[in-house]
C-alpha cells in the first residue's frame, strides 16, 4: 500500500498521565511496522512540549490544533507559529469545523494562517467540508471550491504545493456516521483535479486526507481508495490501542 498521513487530533482531551502511556504504545506498535506512513499527534497546545519530550527523536511528528495570525505582541491567550516551531511542531491544523463554527475562524483569517505557516516552513493541514444540508442539495463541490478559492485568490495558484488538505464533511465529524469511502474518493479526486487546473505541479506533492468518524473498523475501506492519502482521526485517536490498529491497517 502507498504511504499515508495519519493524524491524531486529540481536540480538548488528554492529560500528562495519558501521554507517557500513549507514546509508549505508539512507539511499540511502530517498532514492528515498516514506518513508511507519516504519524502525527496533535494534542492541545499545552501538551505539545510534554509529547515532544516523550517522543525522543522517534519518527512521530508533532501537530498543533491552531495558531494565531500574529507572530508576537499584545495578543493575550494566543500561540504564535514561531513558538510552535520552537518546540518542534511540524504540522498545524487550521480551519477545523469546530474552530470555524465555535471560534469564528473565517476564510480571511485562514488565508493569513495558511500563509504564515508556509512562510515559516511548517505544513498546514487545511480542513474543508460541507454541512449536511449542502450535501443533500448537491452543493458539496460548490462549498469546497469556495473554501479553496479564497486561498488561490490571495496566495496564488501554487498555494497548495507541499500542503495537506483534510476533507472533513461536517456531518461526519464526531457523529459515528462516516461518509461512504467511494463518495470520499470521488470528492478527493475532484479536489485534486480542481487544484491541478490551477497548478499541475501541486498534485505531485499535495496530500488529501479524510476525517469524520474513522475508527479501526472502517479505516481500511478508506485507506484502499487511490486518492485518500491519509486520515484525520478525532475520537478514535484518543485510545492509543485503537490508533495503533489504524496505523497497522494503513501499512
Ligand atoms: C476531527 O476531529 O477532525 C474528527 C474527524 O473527529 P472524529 O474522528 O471524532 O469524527
Amino acid at each position: 500500500m502507498k504511504k499515508h498521513l495519519l493524524v491524531a487530533n486529540w481536540k480538548l482531551n488528554g492529560s500528562i498521565k495519558m501521554i507517557s502511556q500513549y507514546i509508549k504504545c505508539v512507539k511499540s506498535c511502530l517498532s514492528v511496522l515498516s514506518k513508511k506512513n507519516i504519524i502525527v499527534i496533535a494534542p492541545p497546545t499545552i501538551y505539545l512540549s510534554e509529547i515532544y519530550k516523550n517522543l525522543n527523536n522517534i519518527d512521530i511528528f508533532l501537530g498543533a490544533q491552531n495558531v494565531d495570525i500574529n507572530l508576537k505582541g499584545a495578543f493575550t491567550g494566543e500561540t504564535s507559529i514561531l513558538m510552535l516551531r520552537d518546540i518542534g511542531v511540524k504540522y498545524v491544523i487550521i480551519g477545523h469545523s469546530e474552530r470555524r463554527l465555535l471560534h469564528n475562524e473565517t476564510n480571511d483569517i485562514l488565508v493569513k494562517k495558511f500563509d504564515l505557516i508556509k512562510k515559516l516552513n511548517l505544513i498546514p493541514i487545511l480542513c474543508i467540508g460541507e454541512i449536511e444540508k449542502n450535501k443533500n442539495y448537491n452543493q458539496t463541490t460548490k462549498i469546497l471550491i469556495e473554501q479553496l478559492n479564497c486561498m488561490f485568490q490571495v496566495l496564488g495558484k501554487s498555494v497548495f504545493r507541499n500542503t495537506v488538505i483534510a476533507y472533513e464533511p461536517i456531518w461526519a465529524i464526531g457523529t459515528g456516521l462516516s461518509a461512504d469511502p467511494k463518495y470520499v474518493q470521488f470528492i478527493h479526486k475532484f479536489i485534486k483535479d480542481y487544484i491541478a487546473q490551477h497548478d499541475p505541479t501541486s498534485i505531485k506533492n499535495i496530500i488529501v486526507q479524510y476525517g469524520g468518524s474513522i475508527n479501526a473498523i472502517n479505516a481500511e475501506e478508506f485507506i484502499k481508495e487511490p486518492d485518500i492519502d491519509g486520515l484525520l482521526i478525532g475520537s478514535a485517536s484518543l485510545d492509543s490501542k485503537e490508533f495503533c490498529k489504524i496505523i497497522a491497517i494503513a501499512e
